[in-house]
């Protein structure tokens, strides 16, 4: 029997959600654990469509709070986290001049019928109320309406049915996958007694003691004066497993694809289009580190171990991209990736997806019987929002705790974020890089914008005569190890995956993964048996979940 762990919270699930309530609750002095049975941020909260935005389309479901919540979580992560969140501008489309609006009145009153085409008048009262919640901290231009001419001389592949276009500004996240580990990064470093485990599930309880299990069956056993359920779309299994029954998930299908298509690219000239699919849904298509991000769908579906992109949805986003853009063909071969997720949304009865509430909530279940401590599940929830969200829930759990706090997260920067230079700083910060490295100054820009200030402990461990990829020649072997060595690796696609966009911009070669697993072999005194079983697992994952074929 293991000794028992006695902590402030446990924290079960490191999804943004859980990741942000940890950050928030070390910063508060508290002793957390936080473990998820996978790799950090590998469920929904690596299926975003990536982008940090306040949400214009929740205007219409009358959601004012979560829009005004959104679009000041979006302000302060361009602050926060300006090594990964940066500004998009946006082109809506529009196809009328007067539709929408009896549809849009009836929805705020409650109807449960979105509607299927927004006209102009709609368009520009929706863009100057989000304007005007954008206010707080503004970081962005407001904005505008485009006549059709001007947006067919802009966007010339664009479909001449439209009447005119809006264009306003949101943000994008270039790795969200790595703002969660580095969340995750600062809470430990934030409350050193606190730990962060990967690939480590809840095996059950043992009286007052959560029972932890890692991949190699050893058991370790917590006593937590409170429980955090953060396991986004797996909630109510988790609750399962700490002997509670409840149904407070109802999730939705959402998939991505993305292109190699040059074309595509130059035409968007680095703006977002925003747009409505036949079918009145809302799509989007914009240029994620030079490929093309098209999505996303959404359908009833609730299992996140074995979401996959359907053919049907691969077509349906093509369809809509070609109505959309019918100057530019379309068709399966430039696709390089694709992933889905599961939307961790409210339990709900609507028949239709797309009006569940994307706005979060954070339920207790109480202590009983044999167990002393309260359970909070963090329900919903976008992830723009995660660190207001954390905020309300530290907040409950301080009170709960009879803590007070001690810091606000409101102004924190996050990981690379700290410290990072802004525009006119830059070149000063290149600078000193290059000389207290001998790097060249290309390289640390590289650097710079991949990682944030990160990038100074990986060039000064890369050195000036780094050893480069073959087929992702900005990607080095040096770096790789660095990341492998302080960012808690513990499988070859953790690295290929979730550190680093390589997989996902469709530049993994077979030969540089062979030559990445061997190396990471040598620095984890892997023996072949585990290299060879490392390398099939992450060949395996990449064809079925993410469509990957090495070319
Ligand atoms: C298609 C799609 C597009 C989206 N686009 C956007 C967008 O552009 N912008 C935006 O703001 N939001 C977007 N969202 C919403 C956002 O991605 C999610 O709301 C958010 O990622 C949910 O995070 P989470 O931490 O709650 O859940 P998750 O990220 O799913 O985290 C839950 C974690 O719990 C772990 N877990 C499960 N079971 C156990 C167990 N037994 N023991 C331990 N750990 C366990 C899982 O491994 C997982 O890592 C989108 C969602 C989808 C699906």
């Amino acid at each position: 029997m293991t000794d028992i762990e006695d902590v402030d919270v446990l924290i079960l699930g490191a999804g943004i959600n859980g990741a942000g309530v940890f950050r928030d609750l070390c910063e508060q002095g508290l002793t957390c654990v936080i473990s998820d049975k996978a790799d950090f941020g590998s469920g929904t909260s690596a299926a975003p469509s990536r982008l940090i935005h306040g949400g214009i389309k929740y205007l219409e479901t009358g959601e004012i709070r979560l829009v005004a919540q959104s679009t000041l979580e979006r302000n302060l992560l361009l602050k926060n986290a300006p090594h990964c969140v940066s500004r998009l501008p946006t082109v809506i489309p529009i196809f009328s001049w007067f539709k929408g609006i009896p549809a849009a009145l009836r929805t705020l009153f409650g109807s449960t019928t979105a509607p299927r085409s927004r006209g102009a008048v709609l368009m520009k009262i929706g863009l100057a109320l989000y304007d005007f919640y954008g206010s707080r901290h503004r970081m962005m231009p407001r904005h505008s309406l485009w006549s059709k001419a001007r947006a067919l001389a802009t966007i010339p592949a664009l479909t001449p049915r439209i009447v005119a276009a809006g264009l306003y500004y949101d943000a994008k996240i270039s790795h969200p996958e790595r703002l969660v580990l580095e969340l995750v990064e600062d809470g430990l470093r934030a409350s050193p007694s606190s730990r962060a485990l990967n690939y480590t599930r809840i095996g059950g309880t043992d009286g007052q003691a959560v029972v932890l299990v890692d991949e190699d069956g050893n058991e370790q056993r917590i006593r937590p004066r409170l429980v955090i359920n953060a396991a986004g779309p797996w909630i109510d299994r988790v609750n399962e497993d700490l002997g509670v029954t409840s149904r407070l998930i109802g999730g939705t299908k959402g998939s991505h694809i993305l292109l190699d298509h040059p074309d595509l690219i130059e035409t968007l000239g680095g703006r977002m289009i925003y747009f409505e699919a036949d079918d009145g849904r809302i799509c989007l298509v914009f240029d994620y580190l030079g490929k093309a991000l098209v999505g996303s769908t959404d359908i009833r579906d609730d299992d996140p171990d074995q979401v996959t992109c359907s053919d049907a949805e691969i077509d349906y986003l093509l369809q809509s991209l070609s109505g959309l853009l019918p100057g530019l063909s379309f068709d399966r071969s430039q696709i390089v990736y694709t992933y889905a997720g599961i939307r961790p949304l409210p339990a709900s009865d609507s028949t239709a997806p797309g009006l569940i509430s994307r706005d979060h909530s954070a339920p207790v279940i109480e202590p009983e019987g044999e167990r002393p401590w309260p359970i909070v599940s963090l329900v919903g929830g976008k992830w723009t929002t995660f660190r207001g969200f954390a905020e309300e829930v530290t907040d409950m759990v301080l009170v709960r705790l009879q803590q007070t706090r001690r810091i606000s997260t409101q102004s924190l920067a996050i990981g690379g974020g700290r410290g990072f230079p802004r525009e006119n700083e830059r070149v000063k910060w290149l600078d000193m890089a290059c000389s207290r490295t001998g790097v060249d100054q290309a390289r640390a820009d590289t650097l710079l914008s991949r990682y944030g200030t990160t990038a100074l402990a990986i060039l000064e461990a890369e050195g000036n005569t780094p050893t480069m990829l073959a087929d992702a020649p900005d990607y080095s072997f040096d770096e790789l190890a660095w990341i492998t060595g302080h960012e808690q690796v513990a499988h070859l696609d953790d690295l290929v995956l979730r550190r680093t966009a390589l997989a996902i911009t469709g530049r993994l070669s077979g030969r540089d993964l062979d030559a990445m697993a061997d190396r990471m072999a040598a620095q984890k005194d892997w023996n072949p048996e585990r290299l060879a079983v490392e390398l099939r697992a992450t060949k395996a994952r990449l064809a079925a979940r993410h469509g990957f074929s090495f070319a």
